[in-house]
């Protein structure tokens, strides 16, 4: 029994292959194609007490405690505004991990929680194989607790394995990257995930596609996008952009105090990159690639705006993206504020 996605699965059967030599691993990917169950299920194969395979038995003491959430020598970190959440997929328990909804807990990783590895580090396993860190969504490490996890790695206790996990490989110490076996997470295969999405959510093909499009090709977002029911582009959204296009009498103040919430500031970044990609997309005559539903109001759009402004407000967007990768404390209304205003002030 394998806990692995079907897209994951040969890839870490390549990986455990050298299971014994490599103490350190960084498993990095973009968001929605399944790292954190990738690295659960990799500890999982790592504590597994059935020598028959590679991949975790699913039925021995180790794969039962482990399925419990209850293995004394599996330890997981991940930033206090973040929880682990399982959901059942086809009969099968998958994990991960998300941000908790409205919440102002801290988005680092900080010194203690590394700190308080260092007893456990010390005590032999408690089943007596090897014992195992998962470090999740990594990149919210901050200097000293990456110092902190430097010492550890620099001076590894016998028997364990660290498995830190990122979406943002250049956010970890350059450092932290040269200890370590780098394993690359890619976009499945288009195929794959449409089998997977189809058979996880009875959607058809076609719509699945809309869904695959607008993420990038992640499955796993595009499995929560489908099963929170929401639509592709909310309605909410269709609003704002029908309003940046007419750009009358737009109470940008008011509309930001009902809907500001609905995403998190990644999210809106994200949303406007994909908007400035679609817009560019039109102007050289392509397809639309995310807002497949929503293609007519897209091309209005771009023919208000010129495509200097559009390729000025992509690299506007990349730096903005960058600067919030690097920095916590950012008045994230403000920015989103700002780039609306930029945006409705290019429309012509
Ligand atoms: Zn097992």
């Amino acid at each position: 029994m394998s806990f692995f996605f079907p897209w994951q699965l040969k890839l870490a059967e390549i990986y455990l292959k050298n299971k014994n030599k490599i103490y350190a691993n960084i498993i990095y990917g973009s968001n929605g194609v399944g790292k954190f169950e990738f690295a659960f299920s990799y500890a999982a194969s790592l504590l597994c007490e059935s020598d028959h395979d590679s991949i975790a038995c699913g039925i021995c003491v180790s794969c039962k405690l482990i399925a419990k959430n209850n293995h004394p020598d599996l330890k997981l970190i991940y930033p206090e505004y973040m929880n682990k959440f399982e959901i059942s997929i086809e009969g099968k328990i998958f994990r991960y991990i998300d941000i908790i909804e409205n919440n102002h807990l801290s988005k680092e990783i900080r010194i203690q929680q590394i700190r308080d590895l260092l007893p456990w580090l010390n005590i032999t396993a408690h089943r007596g194989r090897k014992k195992i860190i998962i470090i999740h969504s990594a990149n919210c490490l901050n200097e000293i607790s990456s110092n902190a996890l430097l010492k550890i790695l620099e001076e590894p206790p016998l028997g364990v394995v660290f498995l830190i996990v990122t979406n943002i490989l250049h956010k970890l110490s350059p450092t932290i990257i040269s200890r370590c076996q780098l394993i690359h997470l890619p976009i499945p295969a288009k195929n794959v995930s449409l089998n997977w999405l189809s058979n996880a959510t009875k959607l058809d093909s076609l719509n699945i596609e809309k869904y695959l499009a607008f993420t990038g090709g992640a499955p796993l977002k595009s499995f929560f996008l489908i099963k929170s029911s929401n639509d592709i582009c909310p309605m909410w959204i269709m609003e704002l952009l029908c309003n940046i296009y007419e750009n009358k009498n737009f109470k940008l103040y008011s509309f930001l105090d009902v809907n500001f919430d609905k995403m998190s500031l990644f999210e809106w970044i994200d949303f406007f990159q994909k908007l400035y990609f679609d817009l560019m997309l039109t102007k050289f005559n392509d397809d639309v690639r995310y807002f497949i539903e929503i293609k007519n109001t897209i091309l209005k759009i771009s023919n208000k705006i010129d495509i200097s402004s559009i390729m000025n407000m992509i690299i506007y967007l990349n730096n903005k993206n960058l600067l919030i990768n690097n920095n916590n404390n950012i008045n994230a209304r403000l920015l989103v504020n700002v780039l609306l205003q930029k945006i409705i002030s290019q429309i012509k």
